[in-house]
């Protein structure tokens, strides 16, 4: 068991080094977030002795639960999913950077209750690259105004943007939305050069975000294997 995480986290790692490489990219420049909800603090605890620092989850509660545990390892952790203002306060004092925010008012909620003695807290804005109903995020063109607003909130680091793709094996579709996001970013770091980050590339798609600029791929089942489906 053990050996099969480590074995997938190396694979992942070299996959990592291979399509920096074969875009003339330092790989140093891309930090791989291993995305664990659903999966057991033992898990994340084994990834952490193979020198895995920087984990995400997207449930709250469940997060919470394992932060019991594994308090005594300095993780670095990233809330990618989506916010509840009733449990921003746990986001705001556990995290090390929240990759899904989408709303000025979960932004000003965030800053409010980031505790100062902590490190300003590393903010991405998540796009609706795809425009579907069903995902988070904001329009492309609503960004520059938002990003104006965080800029003027304490305890908060805006730092680039998030997104989800398409769920589609289609390569045309996957490059238009990733080389979007690439030029949304391009875009946005004349008035905002603290922008420097490029969130987006997941299990199957994280070559071509890499291609495409990503600097945080946030990688779950290739690592952990194959998630059960979660009811809530
Ligand atoms: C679950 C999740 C991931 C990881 O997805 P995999 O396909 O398992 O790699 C990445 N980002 C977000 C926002 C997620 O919710």
């Amino acid at each position: 068991m053990t050996n099969d995480l480590q074995n997938r986290l190396e694979n992942i790692k070299q996959k990592i080094q291979r399509s920096a490489s074969d875009c003339a990219r330092d790989p140093k420049q891309i930090t791989l977030i291993a995305v664990s909800k659903t999966y057991p603090t033992s898990d994340i605890q084994t990834l952490f002795e193979c020198g895995q620092q920087h984990f995400g989850e997207n449930y709250v509660q469940e997060w919470l639960q394992k932060l019991e545990n594994l308090r005594h390892l300095p993780i670095q952790w990233h809330f990618i999913g989506p916010i509840q203002s009733n449990k921003i306060k746990h986001i705001a004092s556990n995290a090390y950077w929240v990759h899904s925010v989408n709303s000025l008012k979960t932004a000003q909620k965030l800053s409010q209750h980031r505790p100062a003695t902590l490190p300003d807290l590393n903010i991405c804005i998540q796009i609706n690259i795809s425009g579907e109903t069903s995902k988070q995020g904001i329009r492309p063109e609503d960004t520059l105004h938002l990003c104006g607003e965080i800029q003027k909130l304490p305890h908060l680091n805006l730092r680039g943007l998030m997104c989800i793709a398409q769920e589609t094996t289609d390569q045309k579709i996957l490059t238009e939305q990733f080389t979007q996001m690439q030029s949304l970013l391009h875009q946005l770091q004349t008035p905002y050069p603290c922008m420097d980050t490029l969130s987006m590339g997941m299990s199957s798609d994280l070559e071509l975000a890499i291609a495409h600029g990503a600097t945080h791929v946030r990688v779950g089942s290739a690592i952990f294997g194959i998630r059960k489906p979660k009811n809530s």
